[in-house]
């Protein structure tokens, strides 16, 4: 990913704790835009400059282009507030190796995803398997995502809990593999408006994790019932993948 950097001097007139909060905001407008990952930055006050650091996926992924109205207004009052303008420079990448994100022209399908770690976009492309910066989809809702991500927390939420094991293990997996459950209803609504949207049809993750694998191999969509297993583990991931209810799932992992 690459690191950003916003910088902003705060002249003597302006208020310190003001900027601060007024700058966090921007933040959280810059996420709920998907123009930047994660949800803690780096920030800090060198002298009269203050600064904070947000991966973002793409080089410009703060370029003007990319801002909604909240985004603009905040700058805008920031820059009053300062009486000095925001700089934004790339500061470098976090990876030697990162790629960036999805490049196609048209991808074949998205796919809805995210684990307890990842700080990267919940949308991913089927074509190429990288992921697709928010700000590339039209607009979800309220000129931003916030309902994709808020479905991303709550996945991430239920992730750690299964992965922590002690408290609310079995509650968590069911929420993340049970299509009928609360999250995958959140998230099968998110596909589907994201469908409509794009038209590029949207399929939900559905995290599968058996105690007994045995038989794994031949379950049914449990949507439909009916067969969905793909010819060949797409990605060295996806082992199953129905087109009519848009749920794409695995083989459970443990043997
Ligand atoms: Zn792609
Ligand atoms: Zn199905």
């Amino acid at each position: 990913m690459y690191i950003q950097e916003i910088s902003i001097d705060i002249t003597t007139k302006a208020n310190k704790n003001e900027l601060i909060d007024a700058l966090s905001l921007l933040l959280e407008f810059y996420r709920g835009n998907g123009q930047t990952q994660g949800r803690i930055e780096t920030q800090y006050i060198e002298k009269n400059k203050m600064v904070c650091l947000p991966f973002t996926l793409e080089k410009n992924s703060l370029n003007k282009v990319h801002n909604n109205k909240y985004v603009n207004n905040q700058i805008e009052k920031i820059e009053k507030l300062a009486a000095s303008k925001i700089a934004i420079k790339t500061a470098g990448k976090s990876y030697a190796d990162y790629v960036g994100p999805c490049t196609c022209k048209k991808s074949e399908f998205y796919i809805l995803i995210t684990n307890y770690i990842s700080i990267d976009s919940p949308i991913i492309c089927g074509s190429c398997n990288k992921s697709i910066p928010l700000y590339r989809l039209p607009q979800y809702y309220d000129f931003g995502y916030m309902p994709i991500l808020a479905w991303e927390v709550n996945y991430q939420c239920c992730d750690r809990l299964q992965m922590n094991c002690e408290v609310g293990e079995r509650w968590a997996l069911n929420q993340m593999q049970e299509v009928k459950s609360q999250l995958s209803k959140q998230g099968v609504t998110i596909c589907k408006k994201i469908e409509e949207l794009t038209n590029i049809p949207t399929y939900y993750y559905l995290y599968n994790y058996k105690k007994n694998r045995k038989g794994d191999e031949n379950r049914k969509c449990p949507c439909c019932q009916r067969e969905w297993r793909l010819n060949t583990t797409l990605y060295n991931i996806y082992d199953f993948k129905c087109d009519q209810c848009r749920i794409i799932s695995t083989i459970s992992p443990n043997i």
